[in-house]
């Protein structure tokens, strides 16, 4: 196996324990996948290389693990570069929000930005605002945030515990926006920024991911229960779930 000259010897990672940009030192590494273009073992001296690094790096403040993979391509005696670094372990983002209407996107991805800057009061608002554009999205656009949340519940546009979960990030929010003495915990405002994104996770990604779903398996002769007589519905219309 070859030695690559490039090596690393700490990373700038974002700790999502610290939840802070931090220094994290290698503690170990293996090289591992190298594939070369040389035909023969006699041309690998010259021969254009590819190959990656495995690294296990430590959070110089509280010793959390990492895991980063590192992509090189090469000359041998003529350059060695890094092509790609990415974090293995632990996962940055569990949730993408493609698909999310582009004014809730904008506020949601705010929110992830508050707390990644462990602004978590400014952090719960902000989700708190991402349930406000969701609601009138979905056509609640009168009354309180309570009001619309049991509208969406009571027409079966949301189901009971999507309407669950928005009441306690409605109650979060509301507490971040209006008590000064007492500051959100990091970790309540995770869990309310899980709750945000669970609730556009089944909003508009999981639906609409259903209904292409059900188009897919839809023999073209055999229309579905739900379209009645009428053949070939389109299921973006098939309106809410009444789970
Ligand atoms: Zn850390």
């Amino acid at each position: 196996m070859r030695t690559h000259s490039v090596t690393r010897e700490s990373f700038d990672l974002f700790c999502p324990h610290c939840n802070i940009e931090t220094e994290a030192p290698v503690v170990c590494q293996a090289n591992v996948g190298f594939r070369s273009s040389a035909i023969s073992q006699f041309d690998e001296i010259d021969a254009e290389y590819h190959g990656d690094t495995l690294y296990v790096a430590l959070c110089r403040r509280c010793r959390s693990p990492f895991l980063i993979r590192q992509s090189l391509h090469g000359v041998p005696g003529e350059f060695e570069t890094i092509t790609s670094e990415e974090v293995l372990y632990p996962a940055t983002s569990r949730f993408s929000p493609e698909g999310v209407p582009q004014s809730i996107r904008r506020v949601y991805e705010q929110a992830v930005r508050c707390y990644g800057a462990s602004s978590f009061d400014a952090a719960a608002l902000m989700c708190r605002r991402t349930l406000e554009a969701t609601c009138k999205e979905l056509g609640a656009a009168k009354g309180s945030l309570q009001a619309k949340l049991d509208f969406l519940a009571q027409n079966k546009t949301i189901d009971p515990r999507l309407n669950e979960w928005g009441h306690g990030i409605r109650a979060v929010g509301n507490e971040a926006a209006h008590e000064t003495d007492a500051e959100l915990s990091k970790e309540d405002a995770r869990d309310v920024l899980d709750f945000t994104e669970a609730i556009l996770m089944y909003v508009f990604i999981l639906r609409a991911r259903y209904a292409a779903f059900e188009k897919r398996r839809r023999k073209p002769d055999a229309p579905s229960p739900q379209s009645g007589p009428t053949q070939g519905a389109d299921p973006d219309d098939a309106g809410p779930w009444t789970s």
